[in-house]
């Protein structure tokens, strides 16, 4: 049984003051960050509240109002983390659903006697003392929009919180085109254009951010393209080696698996990229329709996420896992031909 989200217990325990921990997921991206960055925001002016990240975040979110007090927890001082999570009234589990999902990090949380309060808009959560899952919403930052309006009432936006909830929804909705993106998406933005975010500005330190070397590596993510007319199909390959010579920094492959579903008739898509560090192939996947990447990758390469996105990871070489993807997919070719 799936727990309604218990506002007023929460309105209870905020009541006086707490020690709150907040977490995004892993590789956090902009609707993790902004979504913690929002909430705490809120929560500093009354309470002790730490966010603490699984590992570092790409230099494009490095801007977000009051990302500097982010604690990285992976070569951080990792004993003083610990203790302030198993000392923590609460725990904020925010844009992710399952504690595997922050590594080491999800056995302190699970350790830990305070109360867990999970937001999140993906599939199939796993259970939490309190929950608030709807994988109908385009976005956590949308979520919690509605959360600190329920919480604490339309006043206690400002700017800030504005800013990094704007920043969440339009990161994960690909500005505003995916199909879960609805007019109360539109309507909670217009909102926060009102409260002060400024869309431009926004806008440009995300996605005017780039530099050569990201440029470098976009350009040889399109030539190693491969393109499976037949199963409306594409994917991308991206070699530690190739990483290592376009001179690869953290979140310089963001969004490059887009590419794969921007041409003509394609509507299944995936980037394969070799992390030789941790011996793994991370993999995202991408579709149109109702292909579902979400299954697909639970079925086939031990992740998940949505219908539309999801991510993965093998640990074959390179070579083998693109050669078990090109033997798997020939199965779903029904599926594919007949996305609508
Ligand atoms: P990305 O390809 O950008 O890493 O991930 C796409 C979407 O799938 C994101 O919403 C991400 O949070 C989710 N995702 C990525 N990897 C996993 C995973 O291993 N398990 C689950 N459940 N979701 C994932
Ligand atoms: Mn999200």
């Amino acid at each position: 049984m799936m727990k309604e989200l218990d506002i007023e217990k929460l309105q209870t325990i905020l009541a006086t003051k707490k020690k709150i921990t907040l977490l995004p997921h892993k590789n956090p991206d902009g609707d993790a960050l902004g979504s913690c960055l929002a909430l705490y925001t809120y929560l500093k002016e009354k309470h002790d509240v730490k966010v603490i990240s699984p590992n570092d975040y790409p230099q494009f979110l490095k801007w977000l109002p009051h990302h500097e007090q982010i604690e990285i927890f992976e070569g951080g001082y990792k004993g003083d983390m610990r203790r302030f999570i198993q000392n923590s009234d609460l725990i904020f589990i925010l844009d992710f659903n399952a504690l595997h999902r922050i590594d080491e990090l999800g056995n302190i949380v699970e350790n830990s006697k305070g109360l867990k309060v999970m937001i999140d808009h993906h599939e199939q959560p796993e259970e939490f003392d309190i929950m608030y899952s709807d994988p109908s919403m385009p976005a956590t930052a949308e979520m919690m929009y509605y959360f600190i309006e329920k919480l604490a009432g339309k006043e206690s936006f400002n700017k800030d919180i504005a800013t990094c909830l704007y920043t969440g929804i339009m990161t994960d909705t690909g500005s505003f085109r995916y199909p879960s993106t609805s007019s109360n998406t539109h309507r909670v933005i217009a909102n926060l254009i009102e409260l002060g975010a400024e869309k431009t500005e926004i806008h440009g330190n995300i996605y005017d951010s780039n530099t050569i070397s990201r440029f470098k590596l976009i350009g040889k993510a399109l030539q190693n393209l491969v393109v499976l007319n037949d199963l409306r199909t594409s994917y991308i390959t991206l070699s530690s080696k190739e990483l290592q010579e376009c001179n690869y920094k953290k979140g310089d492959t963001e969004g490059i698996v887009n590419y794969g579903l921007a041409l003509s008739g394609i509507v299944f898509t995936a980037i394969f990229i070799e992390d030789r560090e941790k011996g793994i192939i991370k993999i995202s996947l991408r579709s149109k329709g109702d292909f579902d990447v979400n299954q697909f990758s639970r079925n086939h390469f031990d992740g998940g996420g949505h219908i539309n996105a999801a991510g993965g990871r093998s640990e074959l070489s390179l070579d083998e896992t693109v050669a078990k993807f090109n033997q798997i997919i020939p199965e779903y070719q029904a599926q594919l031909i007949n996305t609508k």
